[in-house]
């Protein structure tokens, strides 16, 4: 086996586009193995690395998967990645009386999980749950028949 790691400050070839040729370049920066970034040892001149050789450009679009992804499908994914990203967050059951912040995972009987996106002073938050937002009232205070 061949070792072909490069490490940061080797020679590489890449075409250069200010002098307009291939030539003799130093490492920069390296993506996961491989070159992302060249100085040009004659022009001085940083950019990306470009190969010398042709090869077949990997850009893989899934334009067709998400123009599809619309209405309950872009919902779903809205909720999934809301969930993801407020995962390790306090999971509470919903109760008008309790008191919520953004980000906070509530259980509702109704509507199952949903993440807070939103509160405002008046005591109402927007809650993204698998089947939509809602808006949802919160810290509301329990009512007291003493006091009158
Ligand atoms: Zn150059």
């Amino acid at each position: 086996m061949k070792s072909t790691a490069i490490a940061s400050g080797d020679e590489v070839d890449s075409y250069c586009g200010k002098c307009k040729l291939e030539r003799v370049h130093n490492v920069v920066a390296l993506v996961d193995g491989a070159v992302a970034k060249v100085l040009c040892k004659t022009c001085g001149s940083q950019h990306r690395y470009k190969s010398t050789k042709t090869e077949p450009k990997k850009k893989v679009r899934a334009t067709t998967r998400k123009s599809s992804a619309s209405g309950p499908a872009r919902q779903l994914k809205l909720w999934e990645k809301a969930m993801e990203e407020n995962g390790e967050n306090a999971r509470k059951p919903y109760s008008i009386f309790d008191m919520f912040v953004p980000g906070d995972i509530i259980e509702h009987s109704q509507f199952g999980s949903g993440v807070v996106t939103e509160v405002s002073a008046a005591g109402k938050m927007h809650v993204l749950f698998q089947e939509g937002p809602r808006r949802l009232i919160f810290n509301r205070v329990p009512p007291q028949e003493t006091a009158a």
